[in-house]
């Protein structure tokens, strides 16, 4: 009996993980009101830790999968650690595990629907979160915009970032993760923050994607533009057919989040620029060299005894950081040792707009005649008609 149960094992275990893969493929997960299978057999792979020094997972019900698909006995809460050669964890090494539950997996604290999977990646634990696409849209919505928008807004943002997750996935479909869950990407915090609004808006655009020529367009999208977007050629170089500039001013009609101001010290700035690789010294002003039709800078000009030269807006604004520097649209002022930043927009202005896309949805356009304003020359179309 005994030998017997042990040639079966492996079987057993072979059964386990084809019955987990089929769980993830077509399981309605709790909570999800009917978003069904048709539209749930898509996965994506998001990556919710990069390079952790320590995870512990958690939950109700756990399947934990470790090497050769064997499926492992573990207690819960698991600390797990990074060592040479793989994670520890319960005074054994594995080189990879995957969590699941029927409900939900908690990675340090945060609920993930679906699977994680740890592994280790330069001397990091590396947790690439699997799980069908809507669900992640579900809990994303509430990460990018807030579910209580005029919920043809809502619908918009659900539809391109079911565009970008999709075009990511093509295009990294051989790299271990299809998306990172930072501003890299997209924002998502798992199912922490996910509601019925953000669901309903999911539903109700199942499967849907933008298309340009029959393929699924790269989807970018920003908080708010201040005025006009950008081509896509003034941000990264490349022209894109679909991502011009358009004038939008709708988001302007929320001043809050589309005017912003930060100063910073030149000691401050110089630190900052000599840190990214712009060799300055004694910088005494910073201030705005040539512009776009939009009002961006193309170009910023650093003032200094040694190294002063001219970047661009995209290279200072990358130097000095996303976050402090909104937008690449601004005006400086100096006083003494301060430079004093005036701008509008924030983020890289490229494709839609969601703060102008929320008024414009407020005027009573539908999420369609949003999204070929903002994306002009797409066609809105079902994902599993066109793979
Ligand atoms: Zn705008």
């Amino acid at each position: 009996m005994c030998s017997y149960l042990q040639v079966l094992r492996p079987l057993y275990c072979t059964l386990i993980t084809f019955i987990l893969a089929l769980l993830s493929v077509f399981v309605v997960w709790p909570g999800s009101d009917g978003i069904g299978a048709a539209v749930t057999d898509e996965t994506i792979r998001v990556a919710i830790h990069k390079s952790a020094t320590e995870v512990v997972v958690a939950g109700d019900g756990l399947l934990v999968i470790g090497d050769a698909g064997k499926a492992v006995a573990l207690s819960l809460p698991a600390t797990v650690k990074p060592v040479k050669g793989g994670l520890l964890v319960g005074g054994r090494v594995f080189r990879t595990l995957s969590f699941s539950a029927a409900s939900v997996v908690y990675v340090n604290s945060k609920p993930y629907r679906g699977i994680a999977e740890l592994s280790v990646v330069n001397m990091g634990i590396q947790v690439v979160n699997q799980l069908p696409l809507e669900e992640y849209l579900v809990g994303l919505i509430n990460c990018e915009i807030s579910s209580a928008w005029p919920i043809e807004a809502v619908k918009a943002q659900a539809i391109i970032a079911r565009t970008y997750a999709i075009n990511r996935k093509i295009s990294r479909a051989t790299a271990p993760y299809h998306l990172e869950s930072s501003v890299m990407d997209q924002v998502y915090e798992g199912c922490l923050i996910e509601d019925s609004r953000a669901r309903r808006a999911v539903l109700e655009t199942a499967g849907e994607v933008l298309t340009f020529g029959g393929a699924v367009i790269q989807a970018f999208y920003h908080s708010s533009c201040g005025g006009r977007t950008e081509p896509s050629e003034n941000v990264w170089g490349m022209p894109t057919p679909y991502l011009k500039g358009v004038d939008c001013q709708y988001c302007l009609t929320s001043p809050s989040a589309t005017n912003w101001e930060c100063t910073l010290t030149l000691k401050e700035l110089e630190e900052k620029l000599r840190a990214a690789g712009y060799k300055v010294s004694g910088l005494y002003g910073i201030k705005g060299g040539a512009a776009y039709v939009s009002g961006r800078l193309k170009q910023v000009v650093l003032q200094a005894t040694h190294g002063g030269c001219a970047v661009s807006g995209e290279q200072f604004r990358k130097a000095i950081g996303y976050g402090v520097i909104k937008s690449t649209r601004f005006s400086t002022k100096i006083s003494k040792d301060e430079v004093s930043f005036s701008g509008r927009g924030n983020g890289h202005g490229v494709g839609l707009c969601q703060w102008g896309a929320k008024q414009r949805a407020l005027d009573g356009f539908d999420s369609g005649e949003i999204l070929s304003y903002y994306y002009p020359g797409t066609t809105l179309k079902k994902f599993s008609e066109i793979r």
